[in-house]
């Protein structure tokens, strides 16, 4: 039985990965910063009990490498990080502190107790910032322009670097946007989707949103899990994007839920409070990497996606 880490498994992507590491039939270590043992998306998933919860500061590099060495895992799956890039600019240091520095701890661990382990690194999209040429590939030229985004880059050629310097198997997906039911309220598809539901059912007046007229590349997340696992399985480590490939604006996203709940579009209000200091105009990205040598599946277009979210959350509410 293959053994794996997960880190960040009570936010959204650990949560489907696990489900999906645990029907490959791997015995899953969740790595949690609380003493906790019950999380609500790993219980809405019904995994909750088939989890080995480990607490452990990855910001403390004794606790990260006494962790490894227990363990002594197959694979690990770096997923915890200060994930929004709206809270990135409210906590620039803090989340600087945590996304590059638990990576570091990571890598320095798995070399010292056994560089055999595998390594998947949670890069993001938002590395490749201020977007000269579209689609984004593996070798567009990075350009971040938030304080998650500068955060992700340091993580992702800390990677990189001993990936080529030590010759260890560290694998970075670059993951575009992708949404399902478990994701936090404060992302703006999760919160389209659930207040558009209480405007539609008179718990709310309106939606308050900032910035629409960007896109971006929306994908669906129990499929991007699929590609996270496959980069371990291979014989070389790389780094892929993962994508759709196409992007929508955030209008059309409004504009679609509250036509499927039949809500005026007066409904929607512009509050330029909510505009970041800077932001990415439009992006997406090919997955014709992830695809060709992962054998990745994914061609969800984001509509379809929508669907299964506004049905799910339909489902669950008031539950
Ligand atoms: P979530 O925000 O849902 O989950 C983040 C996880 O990280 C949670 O388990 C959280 O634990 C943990 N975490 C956050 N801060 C800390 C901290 N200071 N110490 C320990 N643990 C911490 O993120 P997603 O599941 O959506 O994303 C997973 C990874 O993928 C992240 O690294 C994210 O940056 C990256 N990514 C995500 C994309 C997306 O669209 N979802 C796109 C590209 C990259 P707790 O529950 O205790 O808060």
């Amino acid at each position: 039985m293959k053994k794996a880490i997960v880190t960040g498994i009570s936010g959204q992507d650990g949560a489907y990965l696990a489900k999906l590491l645990l029907s490959n039939n791997y015995k899953v270590f969740g790595i949690v910063r609380t003493n906790l043992k019950s999380f609500s998306n790993l219980e809405y998933l019904k995994i909750n009990n088939e989890i080995e919860f480990v607490y452990c500061d990855l910001l403390n590099i004794s606790e990260v490498e006494k962790t490894i060495n227990d363990i002594n895992p197959d694979e690990i799956y770096n997923l915890a990080a200060q994930s929004s890039v709206f809270q990135s600019y409210l906590q620039p240091i803090t989340t600087f502190e945590f996304n590059t520095i638990s990576v570091f701890n990571l890598i320095e661990s798995i070399k010292k107790i056994n560089p055999k382990i595998k390594l998947y690194q949670a890069s993001s999209s938002e590395m490749f910032g201020r977007v000269k040429n579209l689609p984004i590939n593996e070798e567009s030229v990075i350009h971040p322009v938030s304080p998650y985004a500068i955060s992700k880059v340091a993580a992702h050629y800390t990677c990189v670097n001993y990936r080529e310097s030590y010759d260890m198997f560290i694998s970075c997906g670059i993951l575009f946007n992708h949404e399902s039911y478990l994701r936090n309220e404060n992302f703006f598809v999760k919160k389209v989707i659930r207040e558009s539901l209480e405007i539609s059912l008179n718990k709310k007046d309106d939606l308050k949103v900032g910035n629409i007229d960007i896109k971006r590349d929306f994908g669906y997340a129990p499929k991007y899990v699929e590609a996270m696992h496959l980069m371990l399985q291979q014989e070389t480590a790389s780094d892929y994007l993962v994508c759709s490939g196409q992007s929508v604006s955030l209008k059309e996203i409004i504009y679609y839920v509250f036509d499927r709940l039949n809500i005026s579009k007066s409904k929607c209000i512009i509050d330029k409070t909510l505009y970041r200091p800077s932001d990415i105009e439009d992006i997406y990205g090919t997955n014709e990497k992830a695809k060709k040598e992962l054998n990745w599946q994914y061609d969800l277009n984001f509509f379809a996606v929508l669907d299964i979210l506004l049905e799910e959350e339909i489902k669950n509410y008031k539950k």
